[in-house]
């Protein structure tokens, strides 16, 4: 993800829920110009997040100073990406979200998938667009990677995601230290088991960037095979 950002103004009388802002991306809206929301905070602590200071930090922007911005880029950009962090964790994520689409942009979010609640809600409402869905690991090895312990709410995210008609994208890092091959296999075999078909990415560990742990160096011998299946096409990104 590209997390160059800028920082705009304030207001103090308002919630300041969000960490920075990317003004522009071709990258992390599929077919969309784009700008990025960077909420602050996460209800996980993944080893290897490559955001520490969003996921550790506190909110410096204020939800008006966005849609402030978001009213001069009108008929200049396709969506908005609400990341972070969590963005489902935010008290006023679906008031926000509302004022977006009044806007007319398509609302792309990036989740853990840990507030099926929410998500159910913004599906519901016809509120997003475009879903990425964040699959840690399975359950043996998702509470060690994330140090939380929502294993049970990213699976009726998954489930909430399948049975809708938006749509989506599910996607892991992968480190080569927290998921072995095998390991890897049985997480395509469990998306095989939920009935998800179609593109699984993954997305290979950066090494040498600032991670909430110092992990060990990843090696990519993974990506010279191929484990698509004939639902599932499992597409590596670099
Ligand atoms: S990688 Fe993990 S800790 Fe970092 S923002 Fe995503 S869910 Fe939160």
């Amino acid at each position: 993800m590209n997390t160059n950002s800028v920082h705009i103004s304030k207001k103090p009388s308002s919630i300041k829920g969000i960490f920075s802002l990317t003004p522009f991306t071709l990258l992390d809206y599929p077919h969309k110009t784009a700008c990025i929301v960077w909420f602050a905070g996460c209800n996980m602590r993944c080893l290897y997040c490559y955001n520490p200071d969003i996921v550790l930090g506190k909110g410096k922007i204020d939800f008006d100073s966005v849609l402030s911005f978001l009213k001069t880029r009108k008929g200049l950009l396709d969506g908005v990406v609400l990341s972070g962090g969590e963005c489902t964790l935010h008290k006023k994520i679906i008031d926000f979200i509302k004022e977006i689409k009044t806007m007319g942009f398509a609302v792309k979010i990036d989740t853990n998938g840990s507030n099926p609640k929410i998500l159910n809600s913004l599906i519901h409402d016809q509120l997003i667009d475009y879903v990425a869905l964040d699959y840690k690991s399975l359950p043996h090895t998702f509470t060690k990677l994330t140090q939380s312990g929502l294993f049970s709410e990213f699976e009726e995210s998954l489930s909430i995601l399948i049975q809708s008609n938006i749509p989506f994208e599910v996607r892991t890092t992968f480190h080569s230290s927290l998921i072995t091959e095998n390991e890897f296999v049985s997480m395509i075999k469990y998306l095989e088991s939920k009935h998800f078909e179609g593109n699984y990415y993954v997305q290979h560990f950066m090494n040498n960037v600032p991670t909430l742990s110092k992990l060990d160096h990843s090696n990519k011998e993974i990506q010279l095979k191929n484990f698509s299946t004939p639902k599932i096409k499992v597409i590596f990104r670099d």
